[in-house]
């Protein structure tokens, strides 16, 4: 392989491209070409901390178990011969040997012809036995006889020696993953320590300057670091042993001393961040000083992921994952996993598949394998596989997902109703009870709670009022959550409603004018005059909504033909408004009750926005339906909508 430099070592920030953006098979085997072979090294550990572990060696059975023949049953153990023509009508009579044999006891006296020795299950054969009769078809006399009414045969009863594993039989194959089965056939033979394969120390690094660990509090501007964890938990997940450095400051010095440090005892080094375009990015700048080959990969043909750099620094991978949390899971899983698990002695992870149906075109871009994930539900002929990414930015996603559908580099989409592979995130599909697509609220988990608690699994997906609309029209779902406002009749919902579909009223949220607390602009005034005062002044800044909430409506309802500074700052969320106007960046927005609460932010109620459920008619009778339709009326779950903000309907 050519160690061509793949980009320009320059500070120059518009020269620092990816010069090479290789397709993922091509990055993958140059990737493992670098790595492999390599020998897996191997520990002697007890066999009590093996679960998981690849074994390192094939091991032999050094004994036979049972050790001794052995009664399956309690009983009296005879000779076979003696009993073969017993029956109920005529009893064979047999005198009682002086011993009875338990578990853990050695038997002394032979079983003599006409005699039985009282037996245990688990109990060895005493010599002469060469079958056990059950305590059942036998009936004491006195207490030196018994009469047997059943006849047995040779070995009737009795496991012999090495029947379960015998002595020099391959016990267990190398590479085979240990678990409670194997553990016990190791502890059956008497084997307390096996040789494994080491798991590999893989050193993880986030950097960003931004970078807070969770449990500290966080500053302005600053974000948790969830890429220490995320990568951290995969690690330990796929055979490595992960040891993690904490998040380093985009400081070219630091971060080159913190990787050193980490490689002298580290096999591997993992580091998220830092490996793009933008200013700061300097980790894959350090790895061309830290030993050869160096670089092999930086720009994979991949979405999410297409920074992603892969190295090879003195026999050691070193891999920069995207920033993006949902990006660096991605590459972690689809491009270092297949490593991590060759070198830690591991076969490849088998991950279940199934085929679903997307109810929507997913657009793609030409020339990168793109990975989406999809929420499973179950629709009327298969499962439906509802895209759900919110980017790749986003944390969620990855929880939520069942699993994910690859696109082609060389698709430009797939089509609505098309059939797709899923890989799944779990061994089996989980179909949820009840499906709820559309429009997001808080209170939905308040009126969902109930149904948790009595064993029915809900999915929640959030498309949006008009999304939900559609998916109902095509009985993907249970319920599709609500508020369209029809300026036509001035009414909310019932106008949306089509064939099927039925409403059921859900809850109201007030939505209100939000300011911080003590602005004399707003505190103390009714919506008009604090409109007033607010357009009054060119220094007061708005944060709108975007174009098709129910919000903006109000918002372009209230403003008439003013467009005050702000107004094109139109974010798709109450938090998002809440959050902006918190931090300073505006001044005031309109924001549901609930959220401005929660935010601690002054409030001036506008209107009532009616949030409500529309049913699938068809799907009315099912359990959950009903279960969520009693949930909803009940008491309890007033209070509790009532508690957070929320007015039942
Ligand atoms: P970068 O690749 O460093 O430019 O980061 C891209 C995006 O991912 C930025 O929004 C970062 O704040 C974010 N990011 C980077 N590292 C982490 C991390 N460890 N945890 C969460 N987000 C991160
Ligand atoms: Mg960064």
């Amino acid at each position: 392989m050519t160690n061509t430099p793949l980009f320009r070592d320059s500070g120059n920030l518009d020269q620092d491209q990816f010069l090479t953006i290789l397709t993922r098979e091509e990055a993958l085997e140059r990737f493992e070409a670098a790595l492999f072979p390599r020998a897996v090294a191997s520990e002697r550990i007890a066999l009590s901390e093996a679960v998981g572990r690849a074994l390192a060696r094939d091991i032999v059975a050094p004994i036979d178990v049972p050790p001794f023949d052995r009664s399956n049953v309690d009983g009296f153990a005879v000779r076979s011969a003696d009993v073969a023509a017993a029956n109920e009508a005529r009893p064979v009579r047999a005198r009682l040997n002086d011993e009875v044999i338990t578990c853990g006891t050695a038997p002394k006296k032979p079983v003599l012809s006409g005699t039985a020795t009282s037996i245990a299950t688990g109990g060895p054969l005493p010599r002469g036995a060469d079958a056990v009769v059950m305590i059942e078809h036998t009936q004491p006399v006195g207490h030196s006889a018994i009469e047997i009414r059943r006849a047995a045969s040779p070995g009737q009863f009795v496991s012999y020696a090495g029947s379960d594993i015998a002595r020099g039989e391959g016990l267990l194959r190398a590479g085979t993953v240990i678990g409670s089965r194997e553990i016990g056939m190791c502890a059956a033979c008497g084997i307390a320590e096996i040789s494994v394969a080491r798991r590999p120390r893989v050193g993880v690094i986030s950097t960003g300057d931004e970078l807070v660990q969770p449990g500290s509090k966080l500053g302005p501007a600053e974000i948790y670091d969830s890429n220490g964890a995320i990568v951290t938990s995969a690690v330990n997940e796929n055979g490595g042993e992960a040891i993690f450095f904490g998040a380093v400051a985009d400081d070219e010095e630091e971060l080159e001393a913190a990787m050193r440090g980490a490689l002298q005892s580290c096999e591997m080094l993992i580091l998220s961040g830092g490996t793009s375009k933008g200013a700061g990015d300097i980790s894959h700048r350090i790895i061309s000083r830290l030993g050869k080959p160096g670089i092999i990969a930086h720009g994979v043909a991949l979405k999410p992921g297409k920074p992603l750099c892969l190295a090879v620094c003195d026999g050691k991978p070193i891999v920069i994952l995207p920033g993006f949390p949902t990006s660096a899971m991605f590459t972690f899983h689809d491009m270092i996993v297949p490593v991590l698990r060759r070198m830690a002695g591991l076969p490849p992870r088998s991950d279940s598949k199934v085929i679903a149906k997307v109810p929507v075109r997913i657009a793609s871009e030409l020339g990168r394998t793109e990975f989406v994930m999809v929420s499973l539900v179950e629709g009327a002929d298969g499962l439906i596989a509802y895209p759900s990414g919110k980017g790749s930015g986003a944390i969620t996603s990855f929880a939520q997902a069942d699993g994910f559908l690859r696109i082609d580099a060389l698709a430009d989409q797939m089509p609505a109703g098309a059939e797709a592979e899923v890989t799944l995130f779990t061994p089996h599909v989980r179909v949820p009870d009840l499906v709820i697509v559309g429009s997001h609220c808080t209170g939905l988990d308040l009126a969902t709670a109930p149904l948790a608690r009595s064993g029915f699994s809900v999915r929640a997906i959030a498309v949006g009022s008009l999304g939900g609309l559609a998916a109902a029209k095509r009985g993907e779902c249970d319920l599709a959550p609500i508020h369209l406002f029809d300026p036509n009749t001035e009414t909310y919902n019932t106008p949306f409603l089509g064939d099927g579909l039925e409403l059921v009223p859900g809850w109201r949220r007030m939505q209100g004018i939000v300011f911080r607390k003590g602005d004399a602009r707003f505190e103390g005034l009714n919506a008009e005059a604090a409109m007033r005062a607010a357009l009054a002044d060119s220094a007061c800044i708005m944060v709108n909504r975007n174009q098709g909430a129910g919000t903006r409506i109000l918002i372009d309802r209230l403003l008439g033909d003013a467009r005050p500074d702000g107004y094109w700052n139109q974010p798709k969320s109450h938090n998002a408004v809440a959050a902006a106007i918190a931090q300073q960046r505006a001044d005031w927005g309109v924001t549901i009750a609930p959220v401005a609460r929660d935010a601690g932010l002054g409030f001036i109620p506008l209107a009532e926005e009616h949030y409500d459920f529309a049913l699938v008619k068809a799907r009315k009778t099912r359990p959950a339906v009903q279960a969520f339709l009693q949930g909803l009326a009940s008491e309890e779950t007033r209070a509790a909508l009532e508690q957070a903000g929320f007015r039942k309907a």
